[in-house]
């Protein structure tokens, strides 16, 4: 292990094996020491599994908060199991540092604890290594058999909906970006929604047997939405004027801008679903019951690609979706 006075070991013991949650769903036969964790799923239930890798000058800015670091990198995993309607119980974290801090590890480790423990998540095991700041979280959850959401099943004539608010994390890097950085509370409110990430799992739970497809937001609505039609083998029409943005959005930016962020920001972490016209009011009960807040947008057709319209014409996005390796221009370097 690079730098600092604290071995591989240490870091462990310290920051990462210390008791955690309960698995909210499954029980932990063994964690962290051992060559392996064994973890029992409940009966009746299907493992889900989701790995996702954040890697610093590229999900995240140079010494950017490292509690912020340790919620995104488990927040973002969370969201997929959101999107699947699973129940989240485990992680393993695989974690590569160029020096071992103790004030970053600190940080990161209660950004990450914190998030767990909302939601029931034992970590159960991982790697450390030395080099350049990479993490990596797998997520285990379960769900009952064959009640997962999936993205292949809208259907024509379904309505689109979405929840919460779009573009809010994609201004909200922005202001990380700027040298003011949040001095009014707007500013504020946009960069804690790209700082810490709130994770759709208690509704992507209660949308089970309800929606009949669903994703999460990662990479902006424009390319995720066209994933889920590619994936449903149907096309989707949304009147962007129907987006929801938020007060903050609206506030800190142009209305050209904001449509710009709602559609190509990314780092949401919303959730966007197909429902059944018929299963809507179901839907809009599992958003009350959950606090979280739904909106319809459009609707999905026979055919394919997504339509975009405002004011009745036809509304062409300024960017698609985010594409590590398409050249986008959403990227970043330091
Ligand atoms: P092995 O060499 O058998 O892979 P390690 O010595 O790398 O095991 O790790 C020892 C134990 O600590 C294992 O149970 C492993 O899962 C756990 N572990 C290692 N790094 C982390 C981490 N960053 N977070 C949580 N658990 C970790
Ligand atoms: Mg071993």
């Amino acid at each position: 292990m690079a730098g600092g006075g604290l071995g591989e070991f240490e870091i462990i013991s310290r920051y990462f094996a210390r008791a955690g949650a309960r698995a909210a769903a499954g029980t932990t036969i063994l964690g962290i020491g051992d060559d392996a964790a064994v973890l029992r799923v409940p009966a009746g239930h299907d493992l889900v599994a989701a790995v996702d890798t954040i890697v610093e000058g590229r999900h995240f800015l140079r010494g950017c908060d490292p509690r912020s670091i340790g919620h995104r990198a488990l927040a973002v995993n969370l969201s997929d199991l959101a999107a699947m309607g699973a129940i989240p119980a485990w992680a393993t974290l695989a974690l590569t540092l160029p020096a071992a801090d103790p004030q970053w590890l600190e940080g990161f480790a209660a950004g990450f604890f914190e998030l767990a423990r909302e939601h029931g998540v034992d970590l159960v095991g991982g790697d450390t290594t030395a080099g350049p700041l990479t993490i990596s979280v797998q997520i285990l959850g379960v769900v009952p058999i064959g009640e997962f959401l999936r993205r292949s099943g809208a259907r024509p004539g379904d309505l689109i909906a979405v929840t919460g608010t779009l573009g809010d994390a994609g201004a909200g890097l922005g202001v990380a970006r700027s040298p003011q950085r949040g001095r009014d509370p707007h500013a504020r409110a946009l960069l804690r929604r790209y700082e810490f990430p709130v994770p759709r799992v208690a509704f992507g739970r209660a949308a089970r047997g309800i929606a009949s497809a669903a994703m999460d937001v990662s990479d902006g609505l424009a390319g995720d939405l066209a994933k889920l039609a590619a994936a449903s083998g149907v096309a989707a029409v949304v009147d962007v004027d129907r987006l929801p943005l938020s007060a903050a959005l609206r506030a800190a930016a142009s209305p050209e801008e904001a449509l710009d962020q709602a559609l190509g920001g990314g780092d949401d972490y919303e959730l966007v679903l197909a429902v059944a016209p018929a299963a809507a009011p179901r839907l809009a009960a599992a958003g009350a019951e959950t606090a979280t807040p739904v909106t319809v947008i459009g609707e999905f057709r026979a055919g394919e690609g997504v339509l975009w319209t405002r004011g009745g014409r036809a509304f062409v996005p300024a960017r698609g979706g985010f594409d590590h390796f398409g050249g986008a221009s959403t990227q970043f370097t330091d």
